[in-house]
Parts: C-alpha cells; structure tokens; sequence
C-alpha cells in the first residue's frame, strides 16, 4: 500500500513519548467486559422538571467531555488505568414521566444486580432519576446513606405536582427506602427553598449543611463527620450532585442556577474526601442541560467529578 506521509492514522499514536491517554478510552462496552472497578449508566429523563430541561442530552455530551482530559494526576503522580463499563443509556418513553420513572427503576435494578462494578456512575437527566436510581440501588446494596449535593431540598410532595425533579428525596423518605437521619444535604441556598421544606427536613432528620455551614465549618470537616456517622450505620453510600449546588458562574448548563453557590473546586474536593471512604459506592450527576450550556462547562465539572472520583478511589487502595 502507498505510504503518505504526515498522515496520522485514526485513533493511533505517532510519537510514543508524547502520546497521552484520553480518559474517554477508559470506557469500554458492557457486556464485552463484564466486571471492572467502575459502571457508567445514562438516565436521560428530563420531562419531569419543574422548569424546561434538556437535560435528556447530558448522558452523551458528559461521556464525550471525558476526551477533554487526560488519564493522569500529577498532583499524587498517578495514572488511572482502571476501565468503565458504559452500560449506555437507558431508554425512555418520549412522553409518559411515571412509566419512564418505573422503567428507570426496573432497569437499573437489573443494571445493579449485574454486580458488574464496585463503584456505580449515573449520569441523568434530571433530579428525579435519583429516586428509581436508589431505589433499585437500596434493594442489591441494603442500607443506604445519601450524600446530596444540592441548592434544594428536593422534599416536594408528589400531591402537589406529581413525581418531579422536586421530589425524589421525599419519596425515598416516604416510601421509608431511606432515613432521614442518613440523608445529608450540603450547599442548601437561601431564596431558593420554602420553609415548609426546611421543616420537614428537620422533622425528619435530615442533616442539613448550607452555604454559610461551608464556609463556616469547611467542606472537609462536614465530609468527615458525616461520612463517619453514617458509615457506621449503612452499607453503602451513594453520593447524589446536582450541579445546581455549584453558583452561576460555574454551572451556566443548570436550568436552575443562581449566586451564592459552591465554587467547583470545593466540589471536586468534596468528591475527592467521600471517594475515599470505603463505602462509598455510587454518584450520580444530574441537572446539565447541555443546550443552554456555555462552551460545555458544566458538563465538562462533571466528566472531571468522574476521575476524582477515580482518583480518590485509586488513594482509597493505596
Ligand atoms: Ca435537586
């Protein structure tokens, strides 16, 4: 065949030194491997928000945002090696919000029970995946204690408007899937709950950690504390970011942003604390709709959670 020159061949590497790994060829197909330290699943439901969400499209554009990266840390002079099994999306019905929230139950529970993976990533959609999500992840796990990274409580009543993005951590709750007193709440704004939702998360028992707590008390401290007071009483903890959590200017893609939020290194940080810990098991990402999204980069915050998570994994192990 003719040789021509400069001609870089697709998906291969000229100069062996400077070729670095793109953390987007972590992923690999299930089911052409079964097991692997980590699983990706996309829950692409945003019909169910309160406000208009394309959010159905993060599921794609987070998984592309990986090629944004490299695989290494230079920071502990570490490379991760370790593959993702990318389940792919599930899929939903262009219209029915219930049945989707039920499909997404049913198909993640059969996803958990794979036992393809220690460590589980779910990339939504909308708040409202989080609910089918640890559902099913409650049923193969046990005991489960919830770190939530979010402005909102997400305590709505499912009376008022239906099971929505407003309302998965009351129906864990009220379908007694969690306790109160293992669900966290960190980065919690002023102006943007009602007070009846603060309320009943006190009635209830939720820990609540707002933006003057952070500040106050540092993200370290309150991750500490927390995640050794639930680990002591669940089996696993799943880890729910809405990237809502983070201030304007860090997550122009969330339907719902505002001032007053999180900056995105104290997430990353966060990530990089809870990863740490044992059980520590799931995180999902929700809340990117990547079509009001600027220069992708709210997306590009979470493909970036993901290898902290990674990496804090990797510190986990030694
Ligand atoms: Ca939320």
């Amino acid at each position: 065949m003719q040789q021509i020159r400069h001609l870089k061949p697709a998906g291969k590497a000229i100069f062996k030194d400077r070729y670095t790994k793109k953390a987007n060829e972590l992923l690999i197909p299930w089911p052409e491997s079964r097991k692997a330290p980590y699983a990706l699943v996309g829950l692409p439901l945003s019909k169910s928000s309160i406000s208009h969400s394309g959010a159905s499209f993060a599921p794609g554009v987070i998984r592309a945002a990986l090629a944004s990266y490299t695989t290494y840390s230079g920071e502990f002079d570490k490379d991760l090696v370790e593959n993702i099994i990318d389940f792919g999306d599930l899929y939903m019905d262009p219209t029915a919000i219930s049945r989707n929230q039920e499909w997404l139950y049913e198909g993640m529970l059969d996803i958990y029970h794979t036992e393809a993976a220690q460590n589980w990533f779910l990339l939504g959609g909308d708040h409202s995946i989080s609910y089918a999500s640890i559902r099913a992840f409650a049923e193969q796990r046990g005991k489960v204690g919830i770190i939530q990274f979010d402005a909102h409580h997400d305590l709505r009543n499912v009376d008022d408007g239906g099971p929505t993005n407003g309302t998965p951590f009351r129906r864990l709750l009220e379908e007694q899937v969690i306790d109160g007193s293992n669900l966290v709440q960190i980065g919690i704004r002023d102006f943007m709950n009602a007070k009846a939702y603060h309320t009943y998360a006190d009635e209830h028992g939720v820990q609540l950690y707002s933006m003057a707590d952070i500040e106050t008390r540092t993200i370290h401290a309150i991750l500490q504390e927390e995640i050794e007071r639930l680990s002591k009483r669940v089996d696993s903890i799943y880890l729910s970011v809405d990237m809502d959590v983070l201030d304007q200017a860090f997550a122009p893609g969330c339907p719902a942003i505002g001032p007053g939020g999180m900056d995105s290194r104290t997430l990353v940080d966060a990530i990089f604390i809870a990863a740490q810990t044992d059980k520590v098991q799931a995180m999902d990402i929700v809340e990117i709709d990547p079509t009001i999204d600027f220069r992708n980069m709210t997306s590009k915050v979470a493909a970036y959670l993901l290898l902290t998570y990674m990496k804090g994994m990797k510190c986990r192990n030694g």
